[in-house]
């Protein structure tokens, strides 16, 4: 992974911006260990400290309109305000390429566009819940179906992603 983030990053000019439901301590500790901390766009995750030698964790946010992801962290509404902000700041991307293997990773990828590529890991709970839709069928009780627009890559590791990436993305 850490290999496909500098090929993305130092090779083809990529932004690279982290959403995740871990912490900012997970994720400042293996940024650094890879030394890769200046190189991440924008890193947006649930704040953490230690308080009396316990990491303490607290909500990125809190949210209830979204009823894909949890409340304290909507994914697609970060991706989505991320866009919306490097827009205003005149920053329009050909396109967005997200990487995810959860449950909490659907809301985003339902919210890319056509010319978006959504990864998706082989044999994880966000393949899964893709793969029932790319057939037509509902991913709960609710019997909702939702629409995957972009293209749908399913990957074992960053090498996987980044061929993919090199043969349909660089010329
Ligand atoms: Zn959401």
């Amino acid at each position: 992974m850490i290999e496909l983030m500098r090929s993305l990053k130092l090779d083809l000019g990529y932004d690279i911006i982290i959403i995740s439901d871990s912490n900012t301590y997970f994720i400042d500790t293996w940024l650094n260990k890879h030394s890769f901390t200046k190189n991440i766009d924008k890193v947006f995750t649930n704040p953490a400290n230690f308080v009396d030698g316990l990491l303490k964790i607290e909500m990125y946010h809190l949210q209830s309109d979204c009823k894909l992801s949890t409340k304290n962290l909507c994914k697609g509404r970060i991706l989505d305000e991320y866009l919306a902000a490097q827009k205003n700041n005149g920053i329009i991307y050909d396109r967005v390429i997200y990487v995810g293997d959860g449950t909490n990773d659907l809301c985003p990828i339902l919210r890319l566009q056509q010319d978006d590529l959504a990864c998706v890991r082989a044999n994880y709970k966000c393949a899964e819940l893709v793969n029932l839709l790319r057939l037509g069928q509902p991913i709960d009780k609710s019997g909702k179906i939702y629409n995957v627009k972009s293209q749908v890559l399913i990957w074992q590791n960053g090498c996987d992603i980044l061929s993919y990436v090199k043969n349909k993305f660089v010329s």
